[in-house]
């Protein structure tokens, strides 16, 4: 059941989006996949924003070089599952939205139902075997899909809209795999999952993100951040085939 919201807490926000707005996002679903750097920035922001229902979904535990970026945790969170000590933090942010932690990977049965159910899904993985496998179900549930990776010192956001924009196996047709641990600094992670909040946020009020079919790169080592034009393949196995265009 939808909760009524209190517009006092929203205060700083309604003169943005209007009380229609705010109503648009206290209604929607959005399921955030991966609950580690990326994704406390994105989990923060969109409980703060008023997101009626959160689905979050990491099968991970808390290990202390976590804490260098995931700041949705505290010290004392170290060994405990990330899904349900995320889902429980933020209760204590923003009481007024359901949130739900699932201990699942994206192989999971359990997971597909999870995209089936949401209105937006936010990736904030870190491999892209795992990626794939949400872009796909992304493209059969047509659901937007907002995307973000980061190391080092940078990172890229993507919005998929199946259907109309290219997914991410148009983006990157292969999986690339890196070996070993990935090294970053925790404002990494940070900017980019605030922009990709600012991404569902825009969905969810006026269905208008701003990266469709644009891939942002962000380098915070020289502060340089460029769009590129993201082209669909023909030949993508999730979404060619889909969006084909019958010739007769
Ligand atoms: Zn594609």
């Amino acid at each position: 059941m939808v909760k009524e919201f209190t517009p006092d807490r929203y205060s700083r926000q309604l003169p943005l989006i209007g009380e229609e707005g705010q109503e648009k996002l206290q209604k929607s679903t959005v399921l955030v996949v991966g609950a580690g750097g990326l994704g406390s920035s994105v989990l923060l922001y969109l409980a703060a924003a008023g997101i009626g229902r959160l689905l979050i979904v990491d099968r991970g535990y808390v290990d202390l070089p976590d804490l260098n970026r995931q700041v949705l945790y505290l010290e004392s969170d170290l060994g405990k599952a990330k899904a349900r000590t995320a889902a429980e933090r933020l209760g204590k942010l923003n009481s007024s939205i359901e949130i739900s932690g699932y201990a699942i990977s994206t192989s999971d049965s359990q997971f597909e139902a999870l995209v089936e159910i949401s209105d937006v899904v936010v990736d904030c993985l870190d491999n892209w075997t795992s990626r794939f496998t949400v872009n796909d179900l992304a493209v059969k549930y047509v659901k937007p899909l907002v995307h973000a990776g980061v190391q080092e010192f940078y990172g890229q956001v993507t919005t998929v809209i199946p259907g109309l924009t290219p997914c991410l196996r148009c983006l990157m047709p292969r999986a690339a795999e890196t070996s070993g641990i990935i090294p970053v600094l925790g404002f990494t992670p940070a900017v980019l999952g605030a922009i990709e909040a600012s991404e569902v946020v825009k969905l969810l009020v006026w269905g208008k993100p701003s990266l469709a079919g644009q891939l942002l790169v962000v380098d915070l080592k020289n502060m340089e951040f460029s769009k590129i034009k993201i082209v669909k393949r023909p030949d993508c196995p999730a979404c060619g085939v889909r969006d084909k265009v019958p010739t007769s």
